[in-house]
């Protein structure tokens, strides 16, 4: 992938130089006083910063970008730009635990009604949708359990309405699904995850469809002072170069493993976009064009210390926040905090599973040893 590239604009170099600076200095008053001066404060951009936007807008087929520090502040940015007092919003239910935290907890107190849909609503959330409400955000698929929503008919009945929809579109990386060319105003990514790719950055980035909403995304961000680090910005358009081998590889793993797991002693249920009998499946076969490295265990109802037994007893599975990086690892779901338009009414343990890059035969091994450890205690 050759975007956000200008070897003409430095001396040939295959790779834009990252600016590390805060100071930028102007030639003459005039150029001071101009609002159009390319840059004027490192804060509010720099040459790394326009080329990893410029990636994005393309990638996401956008009017504009704005970058952050981390994925959740571009979803801030994001919302508190286009909402205010005396509004309602809409979020999916199966939304990133922390949106949801900043939602109930942030956007409340500043008066803000926050309502949480059924993911699987389509275009039944027309009759959710109120005379003031501002934003409807979705993410799709959704954290935990990977709900895949009909975009098309969500965007398509808050047009109608003239609300501003929103979409987390991490799990795709920009790559797997293009909001923006089903209707949606502005898609956000936390670009720690795929992006960046190696576990080792923390970068966010939202996307506008228009120049009226980019404005308004922009505005929010300069206001909140939101920025990422240029040399974050770099590894951001470092990782876009293998974006795609990465993700098919994690992609093609995740789904031999979700295969293999699928009817194995000790797991109730596997949730993964690619299964057929998965909720989402028919959907997402229309509007993705593949799926990522991520599936979840639901564990057969068992004891605490079955489950830690389980999780414990994996050797290549460490416990982590976070996904999208060369590895894999596994994160513990508590899916009551975690839901509340729909109540989560299962028994099991959902455990969460990023599949990296590694053989999948090792991978399939250690899960079958780790399960009968799960068995034996149950
Ligand atoms: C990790 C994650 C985020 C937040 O990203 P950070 O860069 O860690 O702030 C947002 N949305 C989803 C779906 C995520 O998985």
């Amino acid at each position: 992938m050759n975007l956000g590239r200008a070897p003409d604009e430095y001396f040939g170099l295959v790779n834009p130089p990252v600016g590390r600076s805060t100071t930028i200095t102007y030639p003459s008053l005039d150029a001071y006083e101009n609002p159009a001066h390319k840059y004027r404060y490192g804060r509010l951009g720099n040459p790394i910063s326009d080329k990893f936007e410029q990636a994005i807008t393309a990638i996401e087929g956008g009017f504009g970008a704005i970058s952050a520090s981390s994925g959740l502040s571009a979803i801030t940015a994001a919302l508190t730009g286009f909402v205010k007092a005396g509004d309602h919003i809409l979020v999916a239910d199966s939304v990133y635990p922390p949106t949801r935290f900043f939602c109930n907890d942030v956007l409340s107190r500043f008066g803000v009604e926050v309502e949480y849909y059924d993911p699987l609503i389509g275009g039944g959330i027309a009759d959710l949708i109120r005379d003031n409400t501002a934003v409807i955000y979705m993410e799709s698929p959704g954290s935990g359990t990977f709900d895949v929503q009909d975009v098309l008919a969500i965007a398509a009945a808050a047009k109608a309405r003239g609300v501003i929809t929103m979409i987390d579109n991490t799990w795709s990386a920009g790559i797997l699904f293009k909001p923006l060319a089903h209707g949606v105003n502005i898609s956000i990514q936390s670009a720690t995850k795929y992006i960046a790719g190696h576990a080792d950055v923390s970068l966010g980035v939202a996307v506008a469809d228009s120049e009226e909403s980019f404005k308004t995304l922009r505005k929010s961000m300069e206001d909140f002072g939101h920025c990422a680090a240029p040399d974050d910005l770099y590894m951001g358009l470092r990782g876009l170069r293998t974006i795609t081998l990465r993700l098919k590889q994690s992609g093609d793993n995740a789904l031999k493993v979700a295969q293999w797991l699928q009817g194995q002693d000790g797991v109730q249920k596997i949730y993964h976009v690619a299964l057929e009998d998965d909720a989402g499946h028919e959907i997402w076969k229309r509007d993705y064009t593949g799926a990522n490295g991520l599936l979840s265990i639901l564990l057969q109802p068992a004891s605490k210390d079955a489950v830690r037994t389980f999780i414990e007893s994996l050797e290549l599975f460490p416990i982590g926040s976070s996904w999208g990086g060369y590895e894999s690892i596994l994160q513990p779901q508590y899916m009551k905090k975690a839901r509340s338009a729909q109540p989560w009414a299962e028994e099991g343990f959902l455990v969460r599973l990023h599949i990296g890059l590694e053989d999948t035969e090792d991978l399939i091994e250690d899960l079958s040893q780790a399960l009968k450890k799960f068995g034996e205690k149950r």
